[in-house]
């Protein structure tokens, strides 16, 4: 007996509710029920040495030892593939690990990479600091100034680097222009898509060659686990696939587990992201002890223009700064607020606060959070799923508070 639903006459490709209900995942699986099991294996038996033999010769997708990836962590990674439209995805234990993993996979002492300046903190120490000793040259440039991008890049550059929308500003690059750059030069492009995910924009569309996520953001979803993942052409991501079995930096059962299960709501869980972020970046927008919002769906956004043509929303992620506050006087906003939580991280379904000054950049040097674009009076409100008018009125009362 078939298990295929009957089809109307052509239903076309599943759309992307379904691919996060089912794709990657097998129709049968094992004692007939619905869900993966969570997979405690470390290892996985071969029926005798021709079984052995077989699996290296003809290269069968199956266990063998767990550092090289484990059957219920191959069905996450097609889900993920096809959700992004990407030939292959590969899964790691963070965000973090996952541009290591690429990073150390392409790059040999002498290459270089441009990067947009505007970019997660940690991404620019690892280059900076760490690809540094290597031999590996990073060059910033201002973000989305692809002249000076262009500019940047010589005969030893290999890859080019941005996120989109970036963090904490929500600045959106013009993708087609950022490929074709990456194109003219023959240089390989890396989007950070980690808070658009492939609901709101698909980076590969656009003809960049990997895009990355923090899954521990949107696509896990709950606040409750660390994942990472590269999504592009299968060729091109085989070394970083070998790397990584060499690095070891997985996930365990749980963790994979659970992102299947974040996964499964994706598509709800992005709207009310989507709607929330909306609703609240309005409300900061109309409000008189505001001066400024950062949201790519508001008019006043410097990129609310190429992120409605490629968008189809915004995002939870909103950066705000207060008028007239200094440091005190924004933290003491940040203490008010009753609903949203005070934590680094953004993208779960509880809806998160910060001040990027004390919560990431408190050590920086004052000349480098100039540089880096973080003022004393910003914050940055990470909207969950909760009801908007609550989060409003609570944001409200924090702001007016005293
Ligand atoms: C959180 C984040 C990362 C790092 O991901 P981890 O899962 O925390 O290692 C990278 N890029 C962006 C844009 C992020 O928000």
């Amino acid at each position: 007996m078939s298990v295929q639903p009957r089809r109307p006459s052509d239903p076309g490709p599943p759309r992307m509710s379904t691919l996060s209900v089912h794709a990657g995942e097998a129709r049968e699986k094992p004692a007939h029920a619905i869900t993966d099991p969570i997979l405690c294996a470390s290892t996985f038996t071969f029926a005798n040495t021709q079984a052995v033999i077989d699996y290296v010769v003809e290269k069968q997708e199956r266990g063998e030892y767990g550092r090289y990836g484990t059957p219920t962590e191959m069905t996450v990674e097609r889900k993920l593939a096809a959700l992004e439209g990407g030939g292959d995805a590969i899964l790691y234990s963070t965000g973090m690990a996952a541009i290591v993993g690429l990073l150390m996979a392409k790059l040999n002492s002498g290459d270089e990479v441009v990067f947009f300046d505007e970019c997660y903190h940690r991404s620019r120490e690892f280059c900076v600091k760490h690809l540094s000793r290597f031999g590996v040259v990073t060059r910033q440039v201002k973000v989305c100034d692809y002249d000076a991008m262009a500019a940047a890049i010589n005969e030893n550059t290999r890859l080019l680097i941005s996120e989109s929308p970036t963090n904490p500003h929500l600045s959106v690059v013009d993708l087609e222009r950022f490929a074709a750059i990456g194109r003219q030069y023959a240089v390989e492009t890396l989007i950070d898509a980690t808070l658009a995910t492939p609901y709101n924009v698909r980076p590969l569309a656009y003809g960049v060659d990997y895009v990355l996520h923090s899954a521990t953001k949107y696509l896990g979803g709950h606040n409750d686990l660390l994942a990472g993942v590269i999504i592009g052409d299968r060729e091109r991501l085989e070394p970083v696939r070998k790397l990584r079995g060499i690095m070891g930096a997985i996930n365990s059962a749980h963790n994979i587990y659970l992102l299947e299960r974040g996964l499964k709501t994706f598509e709800l869980r992005m709207r009310r992201h989507n709607e929330n972020g909306m609703a609240v970046a309005e409300f900061l927008a109309s409000h008189p002890r505001v001066e400024r919002v950062f949201y790519p769906g508001l008019p006043s956004h410097a990129y609310h223009e190429i992120a409605s043509r490629t968008m189809r929303g915004f995002g939870g992620l909103i950066t705000f700064q207060v008028r007239d506050a200094d440091w005190r006087a924004t933290a003491a906003i940040v203490d008010r607020v009753r609903v949203a939580r005070i934590a680094p991280s953004l993208g779960g379904v509880e809806s998160l606060i910060e001040q990027p000054l004390v919560m990431s950049y408190f050590e920086v040097s004052p000349e480098d959070r100039r540089r880096f674009g973080i003022h004393d009076n910003m914050i940055r409100f990470s909207c969950g799923i909760e009801n908007a008018e609550d989060l409003i009125a609570d944001l409200k009362q924090a702001i007016e508070g005293r």
